[in-house]
């Protein structure tokens, strides 16, 4: 489903963020990336979801070379293909939960009615049907971070790439944030996390370690 061949990142400075990673990831792979801080896991999450082009080598997302599209191509395969979640969820303040998922698919080429629709049926996917008329600050920190994977999966992509999504949680939401991001995989979505959480990289099928902008491990764990 995506291919990494010998991708590195440069940024001016210059900052060398990757130095020839090359990875692949099948679809309905659940995966961590760990690594300390500064290591190249952003820069590999925004890589791996188009967010970022890197400076030399080769990025291929389902059959599309990275290299090869415009900027308004790779907006739409982006927007088709891929969702995003952040620690900090990234919710607009003032509106509602069903709004803030609805305006996710904005891109979509839906009309009103049917984003609504959609996005409805994703916060009930999450659990959140129930909280809908809320706005962000109505909400605790787990259900602001649902409302954000229901607008990353409202349009249905085959990708979700999380950064750090239970960073800015308790133990407990966390834990339901963990589960959630389980079962959407269980149903078929591709799912990368990036975690500072050893226990919650340790409970994924597999982990990619980053050090210094380079993978220095691309292990099989013990699911559990
Ligand atoms: P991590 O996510 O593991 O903390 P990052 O991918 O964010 O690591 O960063 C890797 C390296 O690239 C760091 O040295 C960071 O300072 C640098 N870096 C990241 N983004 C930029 C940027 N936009 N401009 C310059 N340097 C950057």
């Amino acid at each position: 489903m995506i291919s990494l061949r010998d991708v590195s990142k440069v940024y001016p400075g210059p900052v060398v963020a990757l130095n020839g990673v090359s990875v692949d990831i099948s679809r309905g792979e659940l995966l961590a990336i760990v690594g300390p801080s500064g290591s190249g896991k952003s820069t590999m999450l925004h890589v791996l979801g188009t967010l970022d082009r890197p400076s030399t080598g080769q990025v291929h997302i389902e059959g599309h070379e990275v290299g090869s599209l415009s900027d308004r191509q790779l907006s739409a395969l982006r927007a088709s293909r891929i969702g995003f979640v952040f620690q900090q969820f990234h919710l607009a303040g003032g509106t509602s939960a069903l709004n803030n998922v609805a305006d996710g698919l904005l891109y979509c080429g839906l009309r009103p009615a049917e984003r609504r629709r959609r996005a409805a049926a994703a916060l009930e996917r999450v659990g959140l049907g129930h909280r809908m008329d809320h706005e962000p600050h109505e909400l605790s920190g787990g259900e602001r971070q649902r409302v954000a994977i229901a607008r990353a999966v409202a349009g249905d992509p085959a990708l979700l790439l999380a950064d750090e999504p239970t960073g800015a949680l308790d133990s407990v939401s966390g834990e339901g944030v963990m589960r959630l991001l389980r079962e959407l995989n269980t149903a078929g979505t591709t799912v990368v996390i990036i975690t500072h959480d050893r226990e919650i990289a340790g409970s994924l099928p597999r982990q990619i370690r980053m050090l210094d902008g380079r993978i220095a491990e691309n292990s099989t764990g013990v699911a559990r």
